[in-house]
C-alpha cells in the first residue's frame, strides 16, 4: 500500500498513528484498541519508531501484528537518531521482507537517558535519512512537517526551507504536527506552496485526552493551548475526566469539521493508543468506513 496513492484519491484518507505497546499489558490493551479501530475501516495504519533504535524491536513486530495478523494497510516509521547507516538498512530490509510499501521518515529526538552514545556516523538531519533511502530502496517516503514551526528552528520560513529539501530529497507527502487552531495549518498549507512544495500535506489530530497529556505534549511539540481551548479547559473539572474526554472529542470535531470544509486530503489521529476519542469523532464526523 503505497500511501501517496490513497491521497490521489477524492475522498479524504482517515489514518490512525499508534506507538508500539510497551509491555504485555500494554500489548494486551493495544491488541483491544486496534481490534476497536479496525472496525471503523481507516485508509491505513502507521506505527513510531523510538529514536535511537529504543522500540526497534517493538515497532517491527508491532507493523508485522497490523499488518499480518490484523491486515490493515500499514505505515511504518524510521526515526534515524543516533542510528549509523547500516543500523538503518538492517531495519528497512526487515520492513522490506515484511511487504511494507511506505516508510515515514524522521530524525526523532535524542532519547531522555543520557546514557546513549550516537553512532558516529548518525544522520544530522531527516532530509538527509530521506536521499540516503531513496538511493536504496523503492519505498514511498513520508515526512514530518510543523504549522507553528519546529521547536528547533530559527524561523517557520527556514523550517518550510528544510521541509522543502526533504521534499526535494525524496519524501512524497507531509504529515503535520498537530495543532489547536486551524488557522496554523491553512497559513502553514499556503506558505508550504508558495515555497514550491506541491505534495499532499496532510493535518494531524490530537485530541485532549487529559489536561496533564495536554500541557505536557504541546511543550515537547510546540503546539499552542490556544486561549479558546484553554477556556474550556478552564470551564471543566480538571478532575473530571470524562468531561475533559468528552470536550476532547468536541473540540476535535468541530476541527476536523472545519478541515474537511475545505477540502483537506485526510485526517491523521494521533490516537496515542486510545480508541474511544478518535472513534466517537469518526461517527460524529459519520466518516466510519
Ligand atoms: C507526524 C509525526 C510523527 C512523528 N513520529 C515520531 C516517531 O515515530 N519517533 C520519534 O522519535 N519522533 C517522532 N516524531 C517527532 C520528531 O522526531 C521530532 O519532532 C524531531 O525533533 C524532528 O524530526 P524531523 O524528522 O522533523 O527532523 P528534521 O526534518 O531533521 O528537522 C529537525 C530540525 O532541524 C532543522 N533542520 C533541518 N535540516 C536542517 C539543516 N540542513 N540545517 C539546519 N537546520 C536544519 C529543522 O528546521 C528542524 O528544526 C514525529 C513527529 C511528527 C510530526
Amino acid at each position: 500500500m503505497h500511501v501517496t496513492r490513497l491521497y490521489e484519491s477524492k475522498k479524504p484518507v482517515i489514518s490512525m498513528e499508534f506507538f508500539p505497546p510497551r509491555n504485555d499489558a500494554a500489548a494486551r490493551v493495544f491488541s483491544s484498541t486496534v481490534d476497536d479501530l479496525a472496525k471503523l475501516k481507516p485508509d491505513y495504519m502507521s506505527i513510531t519508531f523510538g529514536a535511537g533504535g529504543s522500540t526497534r524491536d517493538g515497532s517491527y513486530q508491532t507493523v508485522k501484528k497490523v499488518m499480518i495478523e490484523n491486515k490493515q494497510p500499514t505505515v511504518a516509521y524510521i526515526a534515524g537518531y543516533g542510528l549509523g547507516p547500516e543500523e538503518i538498512t538492517d531495519v528497512l530490509d526487515k520492513y522490506q521482507s515484511l511487504g511494507v510499501d511506505t516508510i515515514f521518515v524522521i530524525r526523532g529526538d535524542k532519547p531522555k537517558d543520557g546514557t546513549f552514545t550516537p553512532h558516529p556516523r548518525s544522520f544530522a538531519y531527516a532530509s538527509e535519512m530521506i536521499a540516503f533511502i531513496k538511493k536504496r530502496y523503492d519505498f514511498t517516503l513520508g515526512c514530518a512537517g510543523y504549522p507553528e514551526g519546529h521547536v528547533e528552528a530559527k524561523s517557520l520560513e527556514s523550517d518550510i526551507q528544510n521541509l522543502k529539501c526533504k521534499i526535494d530529497n525524496g519524501a512524497e507527502y507531509v504529515v503535520a504536527q498537530y495543532f489547536y487552531d486551524n488557522a496554523f495549518f491553512f497559513d502553514y498549507v499556503q506558505k508550504c506552496r508558495n515555497a514550491g512544495i506541491t505534495v499532499p500535506i496532510i493535518p494531524g489530530i490530537m485530541p485532549v485526552y487529559s489536561v496533564k497529556m495536554t500541557r505536557m505534549l504541546s511543550q515537547v511539540c510546540g503546539s499552542t493551548i490556544t486561549a479558546d481551548l484553554q477556556n474550556r479547559i478552564d470551564s471543566l473539572d480538571a478532575d473530571d475526566p470524562d468531561a475533559v474526554l468528552q470536550m476532547g472529542i468536541d473540540f476535535a470535531t468541530a476541527q476536523c469539521q472545519a478541515l474537511l470544509k475545505e477540502g483537506v486530503p485526510g485526517l491523521h489521529f494521533y490516537t496515542m493508543d486510545r480508541s474511544h476519542s478518535t472513534t466517537q469523532i469518526l461517527k460524529n464526523l459519520n466518516l466510519c468506513g
